[in-house]
């Protein structure tokens, strides 16, 4: 990841636009040990704009498998590009089962794969919160129904 200042009043417009929820996987930041960092949706280095236009909140985990990657190849030379949480609808390409994350579509999947989403240990602490009446956190009913 290429760190780039974030001023203060953008990094409180990226969270409160989120509503404090991780914009990949949904995680609210209270629930999470770190504070989440704020990502380049489209990375400086191909391109993307140090802009809030281009930024998203994100977990510290989406973050870190996210990296500088804006995609990958699903298929053996069929390139998809990620969820885009500025220009794409989380609804259209994600479903929650549980604490499991299905995909809608092949960005979908894309995301899940190197965003490693249903990585056990991420599930684990998913049904956790799920136990806990914690997930998905109510701010959440906006990403997934709307
Ligand atoms: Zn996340």
């Amino acid at each position: 990841m290429t760190m780039r200042y974030i001023p203060d009043t953008w990094r409180k417009l990226v969270a409160e636009r989120a509503f404090f929820l991780c914009e990949y996987c949904l995680v609210h930041e209270d629930d999470t040990i770190l504070t989440c960092p704020i990502d380049h949706v489209i990375p400086l280095k191909h391109g993307g704009l140090h802009l809030p236009e281009n930024l998203a909140y994100s977990c510290v985990y989406c973050n870190r498998f996210k990296g500088t990657d804006i995609g990958t190849f699903l298929f053996s030379s069929h390139f998809t590009r990620f969820f885009n949480p500025r220009t794409d609808a989380w609804k259209s390409h994600f479903v929650l089962d549980g604490a499991l994350f299905l995909p809608k579509t092949a960005i979908g999947e894309a995301t899940i794969k190197i965003l490693k989403i249903n990585e056990v240990e991420r599930v684990i602490e998913r049904q956790e919160l799920i136990e806990e009446g914690r997930y998905p956190h109510v701010n959440a009913q906006r990403f997934i129904l709307t």
